[in-house]
């Protein structure tokens, strides 16, 4: 048996708002769909008589998951099973027949060479406001889940053999988990702001290249420059989709980078309307918010905890790449939440603007993948510590 990891300051406990039943495909197994749509549910409940209720995956939507099926999304977008906030095949025939997804979420697993990490979706209303019992104790629960999470996924052997520090630089495990803890350990530096907290780590990771720069974030940070703003233009429209994607739009596409770099221009693309940097860096930014502050906190120890940011954890990035592609992330938060802040008026990022923006981040991290080629372009562009340290600065 592998250790369980379970972190440590994270809880969570259902709210019973019933978002986390809208706003993405809620996959089945082939198990899943037999037991659910062997019931006649239009002889359940009027609503759903004569209502196509599961459709099946599209090929590219189904390729390396266990998924078969999906349910299909009513015309408000919340799964037709939610009724008054509550899920009906719950109530009708009990959790365990529920989709597995509705059963394992918001629980993430992830296995290491050092056991399996658990952490949690902050798609989750409960995991954003940290509502509920510690993680640490629900540790029976978690290992229940973890079972179901092998059940579901009996291939999730992830490969952790080729893991560098950064480009021709490889690194053991061993030495992973010590960095590791040095990146924790500034993280969770709460006397200074979390940019600088993330810079710190940048350049502790720089200096163990044997090549230490100093990488300080002030007003005197260089402009963005060509690179950045496309680099923020191109993974912002992943991230934060102005519209719904389309097929081969989820992913990062060096072609299409390549195009959008050379043809088109930069902005941060928001529904109805577009911003561009100047505009959102000159948005008052709330540096000193305890919630919001406590939230990016916990965003970005689970995903150092979880493992789910370089390696076999993300796109098989080197450590500095993917601790650097989640400061990028932070400086799209800054932006997006910025960004929903202006559009609806208000004079400055509030905690509704960081929910709506983590939730969105979380579900799309969830479901892009990266693939050989477009990860090495990422290894080019974000090795850099003075990228992350503009990026930061201007976002
Ligand atoms: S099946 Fe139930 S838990 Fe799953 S998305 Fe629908 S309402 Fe929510």
């Amino acid at each position: 048996m592998q250790e369980l990891h379970i972190p440590e300051g994270i809880n969570y406990e259902c709210t019973g708002c019933g978002k986390c039943c809208t706003g993405w495909t809620v996959p089945m197994t082939p198990q899943d769909h037999k037991r659910i749509s062997a019931v006649d549910w239009g002889a359940e409940s009027e609503r759903y008589a004569g209502r196509k209720l599961f459709r099946l995956l599209k090929d590219y939507e189904k390729a390396g998951t266990p998924y078969s099926h999906a349910i299909c999304p009513g015309d408000d977008g919340f799964c037709p099973f939610l009724v008054d906030n509550l899920c009906y095949i719950h109530g009708q025939y009990g959790g365990a027949f529920k989709p597995s997804m509705c059963q394992l979420f918001p629980y993430c697993f992830n296995e290491t060479p050092s056991g399996v990490y658990a952490t949690v979706s902050f798609v989750s209303m409960g995991v954003v406001y940290n509502s509920g019992k510690a993680l640490a104790e629900q540790k029976e629960l978690l290992e229940q889940k973890l079972e179901l999470f092998r059940r579901m996924y009996p291939g999730h052997h992830p490969n952790w053999s080729r893991l560098q520090l950064a480009v021709g630089r490889p690194m053991s495990w061993d030495q992973y988990l010590e960095h590791e803890k040095q990146l924790l350990a500034f993280l969770n530096d709460r006397t200074l702001p979390i940019e600088e907290r993330m810079l710190k780590g940048s350049q502790y990771l720089v200096s163990q290249l044997g090549a230490p720069q100093a990488v300080q974030l002030g007003p005197e940070a260089a402009a963005l420059n060509k690179l950045d703003r496309h680099l923020l233009t191109a993974l912002h429209r992943m991230y934060f989709p102005a519209r719904p994607l389309g097929k081969g739009e989820c992913d990062f596409n060096i072609w299409r980078f390549a195009y959008q770099f050379l043809y088109q221009g930069a902005r941060i693309a928001f529904p109805d309307r577009s911003f561009t940097f100047e505009e959102l860096h000159g948005f008052p930014w709330p540096s000193g918010d305890a919630d919001i502050e406590d939230l990016l906190y916990r965003y970005f120890f689970s995903r150092i905890f979880g493992k789910l940011y370089f390696g076999a954890g993300f796109g098989q990035l080197s450590l500095l790449t993917g601790f650097h592609h989640l400061i990028l992330t932070l400086a799209l938060i800054k932006l997006q939440a910025k960004a929903w802040a202006k559009s609806r008026g208000a004079p400055r990022v509030s905690m509704v603007d960081m929910v709506a923006t983590i939730r969105e981040l979380e579900k799309r991290l969830g479901e892009s993948r990266l693939g050989g080629w477009e990860a090495g372009a990422w290894e080019l562009f974000l090795q850099s510590p003075m990228r992350a340290r503009r990026l930061l600065a201007y976002a």
